[in-house]
């Protein structure tokens, strides 16, 4: 659909379905940040950093957080809050972790406004896979190396199917996984099922963008040792033959000092 097609919906406001970016509230788009200035209502998710949420200064905000196994507002009543919204105030804001379009649930918020003929816009934003790519230090296409990218989850919703995540990581050069920092003995099982080397390297990058940022570095078949590590926070699970090359980096090679701990020896 044309973004013109869009913006003829029936409702009087827009809903902006907006990313927050990362965590670091200094990672948000310009457009971003000008929109919540002026938004009348927010509805924001759990992992958006209350600073970010504080820019909407003069806006009603409401948590609609989802934070895995957590207390959580089922979607369908999201989607009825923003459609009732948009029929009160003329800039609703959807604010999402990260970018709205990768692992957000964005399309089902957008097939009901659209069901409702209210007028929608997406604001993209840093998706947790770059930020913890630029707090590792390590690209995640390299020449020669890695000319590919999976993202992945091995999470489904209630009553769904099983999928076949790790066939996807499996096909390209570098993978990164979404909501997996729980399960790592399945993920590395599955990975390796799925043909991937038992010694491939492994980042894991918890917190990125944030002070509390962790990063630790092991291979496959020693990943479900990241389960007594106790990484509470958010994370991307990194898999390609190029972790391999910094998992000796020195104090003195990071920026920001922290020496990147280790997950396990390989
Ligand atoms: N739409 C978001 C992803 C939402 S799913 C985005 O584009 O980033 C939530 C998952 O994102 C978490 O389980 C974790 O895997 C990842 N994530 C979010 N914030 C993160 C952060 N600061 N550091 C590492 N991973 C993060």
């Amino acid at each position: 659909m044309s973004s013109e097609a869009k913006m003829k919906g029936r409702g009087n406001g827009v809903v902006h379905i907006v990313g927050a970016g990362p965590g670091a509230p200094d990672l948000l788009t310009l457009r971003a940040a000008r929109l919540l200035e002026q938004a009348s209502i927010v509805f924001y998710d759990a992992l958006v950093h209350p600073d970010t949420v504080a820019l909407a200064a003069r806006a009603e905000k409401i948590a609609v957080g989802k934070r895995c196994g957590k207390h959580s507002t089922a979607q369908r009543f999201i989607n009825k809050q923003l459609i009732d919204a948009a029929a009160r105030y003329p800039i609703v804001i959807r604010l999402k972790g990260g970018d709205p379009m990768l692992f957000g649930r964005a399309q089902e918020e957008i097939a009901a406004l659209e069901a409702a003929g209210v007028r929608y816009q997406i604001v993209p934003g840093v998706t947790a896979a770059l930020a913890a790519s630029a707090e590792l230090g390590t690209s995640l296409t390299q020449r020669g190396l890695a000319r590919s990218v999976a993202f992945a989850t091995p999470r489904v919703g209630e009553g769904e199917a099983p999928s076949d995540w790790a066939k996807g990581i499996a096909a390209a050069d570098s993978g990164a996984i979404y909501m997996g920092a729980g399960e790592s003995r399945a993920i590395a099982d599955a990975l390796v099922a799925a043909g991937k080397s038992p010694g491939l390297p492994v980042a894991v990058v918890e917190n990125a963008s944030l002070p509390t940022a962790r990063v630790f570095y092991t291979t496959l078949a020693a990943l479900p040792g990241l389960a007594d590590i106790g990484v509470a926070g958010p994370a991307i699970i990194f898999i390609g033959a190029q972790y391999r090359a910094r998992s000796d980096a020195t104090a003195t090679e990071r920026a920001d000092g922290r020496v990147p701990a280790r997950a396990a020896e390989a």
